[in-house]
């Protein structure tokens, strides 16, 4: 993203344009983390694709047939129709290659490239191209994104990092596509507040240390629980009660980047899996959060508007413990000191 911003050379109308984009993939990041039932993502990135970055022409081909082929899924109306049977094996073409070695591919002018093979000849007019991987957050790559122009020279070197952004969105938006397909197991989502369950941030945390611990990097686990919640529920019943969840979860939501794990662990209890962070990151996290959730009336009835609070721990690998099990209990403990100290805070660090 950083690469989006160097550009030394760009003049003021440039740079807002660079400035919106930017903009609108941070709004398609939040919308693709939020579209837990994910019917609605591909007319959404359909529609950011074609109206935001005026692309036209593209198509997504994804990996079948014990991953050693590449089909063609979606992709606009008309390629939809045109390249409906087009597959390709991993390495062949332009597809192939880029499915087998995870690099983008831009061709500036497709008549000089013979790798290039016009989807089996199915396509003849097409002057520019690029091929971006669709990679999982394992590495894995699960297909690619196409991009293509009837001009040559059409696509700019510089548009490279920009897509690849919107390259990975989708791929991320399929990967838990994928994950709640395939489990077929119990779902990974929460049934009240679509947030991930336990057992899926047990998972993810087992993978982000993995990865911290290879690459010497930090997470945060930042562990939340509502105040009095019992007699909230006492005072207003066990309906409105699920609605705060519903509330306190979209507040999550809305506070952290994309790539951090929210879940539900326990009842009223929330968690949350910051990557390359510390504790000074997710206490910005946890203050907005516990200020906004404060300040939110909550949705009783008629009379006096009701408010809560949350109180808030939070550990740090690999400073507060050498395992993920550790940290959590870590987390869990600055918790309840909190709530000793009087709730409506957040503890981290001594
Ligand atoms: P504190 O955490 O501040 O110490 O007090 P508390 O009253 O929140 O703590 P406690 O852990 O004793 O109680 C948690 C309460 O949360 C119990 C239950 O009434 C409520 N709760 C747990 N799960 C749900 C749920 O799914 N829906 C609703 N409405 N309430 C729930
Ligand atoms: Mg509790
Ligand atoms: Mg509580």
């Amino acid at each position: 993203m950083e690469d989006l911003l160097d550009t030394p050379n760009m003049d003021n109308d440039q740079l807002k344009e660079r400035m919106f984009e930017l903009y609108l993939l941070y709004k398609l990041g939040k919308k693709l983390d939020l579209a837990l039932y994910l019917d609605d993502f591909f007319n959404q990135s359909i529609d950011f694709l074609k109206k935001s970055l005026t692309i036209e022409d593209f198509c997504l081909l994804l990996r079948e047939g014990d991953d050693k082929e590449l089909k063609m899924w979606k992709a606009d109306s008309v390629n939809s129709e045109i390249l409906k049977d087009v597959s390709f094996k991993i390495g062949e073409g332009i597809s192939g290659l880029v499915a087998q070695t995870g690099e983008p591919i831009l061709i500036q002018d497709v008549s000089k490239d013979d790798r290039f093979l016009h989807y089996k000849g199915k396509r003849t007019d097409i002057g520019s191209f690029i091929s971006l991987p669709l990679r999982l957050s394992d590495g894995s790559i699960i297909g690619v994104l196409n991009v293509h122009k009837q001009e040559a020279n059409a696509i700019q070197e510089k548009d490279v990092t920009l897509f690849m952004t919107v390259a990975n969105n989708i791929a991320l938006a399929l990967g838990r596509m994928k994950a709640s397909e395939t489990l077929k197991g119990p779902s990974n989502y929460d049934e009240l507040t679509s947030l991930y369950t336990r057992s899926y941030f047990r998972e993810s945390c087992q993978r982000e240390y993995s990865r911290a611990q290879r690459y010497g990097e930090k997470f945060a686990v930042l562990m939340i629980d509502i105040d009095h919640f019992k007699q909230f529920n006492e005072t207003y019943g066990q309906l409105q009660g699920d609605e705060v969840l519903r509330i306190l979860a979209n507040i999550l939501r809305k506070n952290v980047r994309l790539g951090d794990i929210i879940a539900r662990y326990g009842g009223e209890e929330f968690i949350i899996l910051l990557p390359n962070t510390d504790t000074d990151g997710a206490m910005i996290v946890a203050e907005k959060i516990r200020c906004e959730i404060a300040q939110q009336d909550l949705p009783v009835g008629k009379g006096p508007k009701a408010t809560i609070t949350i109180t808030a721990g939070i550990a740090i690998y690999p400073d507060n413990g050498p395992t993920v099990d550790d940290v959590i209990a870590m987390a869990d403990r600055f918790l309840y000191l909190g709530k000793y100290l009087g709730r409506n805070r957040v503890l981290g660090k001594l």
